[in-house]
């Protein structure tokens, strides 16, 4: 049992599992490289760690500044090449890799401790410290320091380096007692669990690395087909709409009176067009500017839509001519509409207390009329209404 679990071959199994794990980042890397900022460092990391774990093996073959010295710094520095990889992931702003100062009092103190006051327990200390700022790092990063909205992502990353920065503080705590007796023929069964314990959490870490990318892509995707489901509606209303007076323009209005058309033919029902032209609005346009008129088109577009059935469709036909397409109307019923719009339209103040009238034409479909002989009949109505001396229906 003891031989079972003795150092070297927790430490080879592991670097065995590693190469895969950096495979992993390097597969993940290569796909999204272009997608999300980080993966790069991610797979720096799982280098720095295959390095750092192979450096380990040499112990008694190699001279401890490999074995020890440097394989320990690979590893740990593979951490904090991970997190500045998240910090780019993540984008969080500020403090972009901040975390590798940590390297500053670590690199001298590694080397006390290996070199010129040899102490094994100082040494896991100071690995297991370092590992535990940086498992507290990613958690402050992934929980404080990202958008709170973003943070759902990353939850089960979180958890992980909870986990990690646990077995650490079991490590340090534990590794009191195993001074002078970590080596790599060492078969203490504690040791070895907690070694094994880490192991086990990296593998789970890279698993929710990959897991967390497939959410961001899920994420993304779901953004941008709400992004472009209102751009498709925006788009939708713009083409139905005219700039000016925000009614329908005349893309809008012609399918839907020709569908109307087809209605009322197909179940003999009434249908009724009326046709408006604001008088001598060459006038206004003349005395107060192209603006005014404008303004002043606006609010007869603004009148005629107020003083209308939810049932009639108010459209801008052209230039100061707007076109109604009323359901269900007779003539009768349609000059009544022309009459109380004329009557809304002529005793409306418009700005600088301008006043304006309106001419309409009324037209009902006939039996084998299509809408285009219908709108003819109702422009030559309107036409007749403006000879006749104009303010008024016809
Ligand atoms: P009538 O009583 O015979 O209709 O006289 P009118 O001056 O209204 O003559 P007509 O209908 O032929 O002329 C329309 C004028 O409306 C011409 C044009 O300058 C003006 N107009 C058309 N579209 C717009 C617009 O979008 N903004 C402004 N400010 N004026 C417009
Ligand atoms: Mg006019
Ligand atoms: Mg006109």
């Amino acid at each position: 049992m003891t031989d079972f679990f003795d150092m070297r071959s927790v430490i080879l199994g592991n670097s065995l599992a590693n190469v895969i794990l950096a495979v992993i980042m390097y597969l993940v890397w290569q796909k999204y490289r272009g997608k999300f900022q980080g993966l790069g460092y991610w797979f720096t990391a799982g280098l720095l760690q295959v390095g750092g774990q192979g450096l380990l093996l040499l112990q008694g073959i190699a001279h401890d500044f490999i074995s020890v010295f440097l394989a320990n710094l690979f590893i740990l520095s593979a951490g904090l090449v991970l997190f500045y990889g998240m910090e780019l992931f993540t984008s969080a702003r500020g403090r972009h890799g901040l975390v590798f100062l940590i390297l500053l009092p670590l690199v001298p103190l590694y080397y006390w401790f290996t070199f010129v006051m040899p102490m094994l327990y100082a040494r896991i200390f100071i690995f297991s410290a370092t590992e535990i700022i940086i498992s507290l790092s990613f958690i402050y990063l992934l929980n404080i320091r990202i958008k709170k909205k973003e943070r759902e992502l990353y939850r089960q990353i979180v958890g992980v380096f909870a986990l990690l920065a646990l077995v650490f503080i079991a490590r340090i705590v534990y590794g009191t007692g195993s001074i002078d007796r970590f080596s790599l023929t060492s078969t203490d069964l504690t040791d070895s669990i907690l070694l094994l314990a880490t192991y086990m959490l990296f593998v789970l870490l890279v698993f929710s690395l990959v897991v967390l990318i497939n959410s961001r892509l899920l994420r993304d995707i779901g953004e941008y087909l709400k992004e472009r489901e209102k751009l498709v509606l925006e788009f939708k209303r713009m083409a139905s709409t005219d700039s000016l007076t925000g009614i329908y323009n005349r893309m809008k209005l012609e399918p839907l009176m020709t569908a109307e058309v087809l209605r009322s033919r197909r179940y003999g029902r009434l249908l009724s067009v009326l046709l408006i032209d604001i008088d001598h609005f060459k006038l206004v346009n003349d005395n107060y500017g192209h603006n005014i008129g404008d303004s002043v088109l606006r609010d007869v577009a603004a009148v005629l839509k107020d003083n209308i059935r939810e049932a009639d469709s108010l459209g801008r036909w052209g230039g100061e001519e707007f076109l109604i397409v009323a359901p269900e109307t007779s003539t009768e019923g349609a000059r009544k509409i022309g009459e109380k719009l004329r009557e809304a339209v002529a005793g409306h103040r418009f700005i600088r207390d301008i006043k304006v009238t309106i001419s309409v034409g009324v037209a009902t479909l006939m039996a084998d009329e299509w809408e285009d002989d219908m709108v003819r009949r109702a422009d030559e109505a309107m036409y007749q209404a403006k000879n006749s001396g104009r303010n008024r229906i016809v």
